[in-house]
Order: structure tokens, then sequence, then C-alpha cells
């Protein structure tokens, strides 16, 4: 069986290691020169798998709303893009009930933890080197009523695998010494054990170039175009004019999804979600922190990239894509981290042409959409939002054993296109 993967991000680079383990006969096509140059570049690298809640929550749209006011949210919507979002955004907030929030945490929590077994497996059998760790992950809490709330959730996402301990202001810093600085703010943690984090944009490189030694066809710099369906088949052809022929063919283009998927008549409900990071060297800091860790007070993540690198990544900005980064962002990443941990031995400034953005592809439902497209032999593998490094592996693996029609770990139809 002949299978285009269309996308070499985490998610599409995944799809062809699994289809290339059921003997299918695979090509992978991207239209940057390397793997993983977009949303999978520059992320925050944590493979946080337990309690994972979709962005849906039943309060969310008063962020959107003190966002779109001007005042300080985690969920920034720009006016120039709200054309864009009407009907995607009435779709966000049906699917923004206390039901379909918990139910949308449940199905995403079973898929993450597939994906820390799958990344295991593909860590062992590739031998590659994405930094890939397993230290748990941190969430760092200010307030008690935050730390409730999301004990409240985790505790009722146990009966899906979800794996957590509520720590004390101590247990915390027992767990990150490196977090002393503020111990007076913290109230507490929830810490995941099992969680892992690494490194997507080399899991997407090294995963690649493992993949053509195995006989994988790589086509990169090629930026599909043009999709068409030629009987059960189909027909490609990218902006060099080359063209490519296909039994079958999956979409894992991230936040471009919507636009191929729209040529075959696929209405994909994502949107891109902008964020920024930067990765800072931190050879120097010897009580360098060692768990990844999100501090949602100050709503920044910090995470090692291999042992000499810091990376911490925030903002959520609904502006279509628009790629321009506003004037100040690398020092107020920077005044983030510090902010988190005020001994942190670093560069004093970050200049913004060090400062990296990614569209996030943000599904209205809160959930990444991975199976059957209503086209015959088109499927889909996109719509990841803020979770795609973590849901990667196992999105790969559920999709890639539907397609060759061996019973995939997860049912698929929990990750099917909303209705
Ligand atoms: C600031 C930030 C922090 C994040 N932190 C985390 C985190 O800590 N953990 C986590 O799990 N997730 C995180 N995410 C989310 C995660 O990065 C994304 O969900 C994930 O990278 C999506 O992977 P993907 O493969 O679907 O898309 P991408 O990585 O964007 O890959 C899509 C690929 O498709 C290619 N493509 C697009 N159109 C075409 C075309 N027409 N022809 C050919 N190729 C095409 C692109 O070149 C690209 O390589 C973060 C995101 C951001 C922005």
């Amino acid at each position: 069986m002949k299978v285009l993967v269309i996308g070499a991000g985490a998610v599409g680079v995944a799809t062809a290691y699994y289809l290339h383990r059921h003997g299918c006969e695979v090509a992978l096509i991207d239209a940057n020169p390397a793997p993983g140059m977009e949303a999978s570049l520059g992320n925050g690298g944590c493979i946080h798998a337990n309690v994972v809640p979709p962005w849906n929550e039943p309060s969310g749209y008063r962020e959107i709303v003190r966002g779109l006011l001007g005042r300080p949210s985690h969920l920034v919507v720009r006016y120039r893009a709200l054309p864009s979002l009407l009907g995607w955004g009435l779709n966000f907030l049906r699917h923004s009930t206390e039901g379909r929030f918990l139910e949308g945490a449940r199905r995403l929590t079973r898929l993450g933890k597939h994906s820390l077994a799958c990344f295991q497996q593909i860590a062992a059998e590739t031998g590659i080197n994405f930094h890939h760790r397993e230290r748990g992950f941190l969430r760092v809490f200010r307030d008690t009523s935050s730390l409730e709330g999301v004990t409240e959730l985790s505790q009722k996402l146990s009966s899906d695998g979800a794996e957590f301990r509520v720590l004390t202001t101590e247990e915390t810093i027992e767990l990150e010494p490196a977090l002393a600085g503020i111990e007076p703010n913290i109230a507490g943690g929830l810490y995941s054990q099992t969680d892992q984090s690494g490194d997507a944009a080399a899991f997407c490189r090294h995963l690649t170039a493992w993949l053509v030694e195995q006989g994988v066809t790589s086509h990169l710099g090629e930026s599909v175009r043009v999709i068409r369906r030629v009987g059960q088949a189909f027909h490609l052809q990218t902006q060099t004019g080359a063209e490519y022929g296909a039994d079958r063919v999956v979409l894992a283009t991230g936040s471009d999804s919507p636009v191929l998927a729209r040529q075959l008549g696929v209405k994909l409900p994502i949107r891109p979600a902008k964020g920024y990071s930067i990765t800072l060297p931190a050879e120097d800091w010897l009580s360098a922190p060692r768990v990844p860790l999100v501090d949602t007070g100050v709503g920044v993540g910090i995470h090692n990239i291999g042992e000499r690198h810091l990376r911490v990544v925030g903002g959520a900005e609904f502006a279509g894509y628009d790629r321009r980064i506003p004037m100040g962002k690398g020092d107020y990443l920077l005044s983030c981290l510090k902010a988190v941990f005020p001994d942190f031995a670093g560069p004093e400034t970050v200049v913004d042409e060090d400062v990296w953005c990614g569209f996030r592809p943000v599904p209205a439902h809160g959930l990444p959409i991975i199976g059957n497209s209503g086209t015959p032999n088109f499927y889909l593998n996109t719509g990841h939002g803020y979770m795609g490094w973590t849901m990667s592996a196992a999105s790969g693996s559920v999709l890639a054993d539907h397609i060759v029609g061996k019973q995939p770990a997860l049912p698929l139809h929990d990750y099917g296109l909303p209705l």
C-alpha cells in the first residue's frame, strides 16, 4: 500500500513511522527544507500526558472577553482576526459546556497515556536522540483555588489513567529546589511523575533520517498546492511543479490543514493560535531546574532542552497567520523566567530576533481530528492544539493501525471530525 503523508511535523513523522512499521510504502512530503520547522520547532517540549484538559473550559469565554478588552489574559484575540473566528468561536463556545469539557479531557488523557508508551517504544527501537527525558511534569500554583480546581479535575480523570500527586509548598520545593526563590508565593503543585519531555524538532529531524535509512522517501521543500482525486487514488502537485501519486493520503499539516482539506471538500474547524518561545544557554547555571514545569500564575512554561539549554514558552494569540513578533517579547519572556527563578544565571536581555513563534492548530471542539475525512482513502491527523507534541506518537500509532485495517489501541470515533 502506497501512502503519502503531507507534513513532516511531529504528527506527520510519527504517522510515517508507524505506517512504515506496518510495511506500507511511505512517502513524506513537507514545504520546509527540513522536518519539524513549524509548530514542532520551538514548542515547550513537554509530553504532559496525564491530566489533559482541552482549552474549551466552561469559564474560557471570560478569558476571551478579557483579551478582547485588552486586559491581562491567557488568551488574546486580535481584532483583525475576528472575522475568521466568528463561526469557529461559536463552535468553540458550544463545546465549552461542563459535560463536553470533561469528556474532552477524558479522551485527551487516554490518548496522552498511550503516547507515553509510544514515545518509549520509538526511542528504544530507533535509538534517535531527541533529549527524551522521563522526569515528569510539574504544575506550580500561586493560589489555592486554582490548585483545588485542577486537583478536582485530575481526580475525575483518574479512571482514565491520569497519574498525579498533589504537593504542598514544601514538597514542591523539595521536588524542584530551583523554585526556592519564590517559596512564599507558591500555594502548591501538581506533579505527574510519568510525564516525559523532549525536543520535538530533533525528534522530527532524526526520526525522518532514520526512516529514510529504512527506505521511506522524503520530499522536502515541496509545498503541496493542488490535491485531486483520481478514481480511488490521489494526484498532488507542488509549488515546484513536481507531481506525486498515492493510493492513500494522510493530511498532517498542522495549522495549515484547512487549506488543503478544503480542496477535497473537507471543512476543518481549526484556527491558528500563536505562541512564543526563547531558548537560552543555561550551562553556567549550576542550580538550573531539572523538572519541566509550568507556573500557572505567571502563565509560562519552562523546560530543559538537553542539559545545556532552557526553553521558556508563553502566549496564546488568535491573530490569524500573522508571524510578527511584538517588540520586547524576548525580554518579556525573560522577565517571566526570572519571576519563577529570580536567581537565573544567564543572559540579561533577549533580542526579538531570537524569539520564535509558532501556530498551534486549535480545534473548535477541543480534540485532535484523527481518522477518516469523509473522502475515501484521505485521512486526517491534525488539530492537536496546545498538545500536539504530546499526542503525536499516539496519534501516529492509532491512525496507522486504522489505515492498515488493524484495531487501534483507542476507538477512533472518539477523535473523529465533529458534527
Ligand atoms: C509556544 C508553543 C508551545 C507549545 N508547547 C507544547 C508542549 O510543551 N507540549 C505539546 O505537546 N505541545 C506543545 N505545543 C503544540 C505543538 O507544538 C503542536 O501542536 C504540534 O507541533 C503540531 O504538530 P503538527 O505536526 O500537527 O504540526 P506542525 O509541526 O506545524 O507541522 C506541520 C507541517 O506541515 C507542513 N506543511 C504545511 N502545509 C503544507 C503543504 N501545503 N505542503 C507540504 N507541507 C506542508 C509544514 O511545513 C510543517 O512542517 C506548543 C505550541 C506552541 C506554539
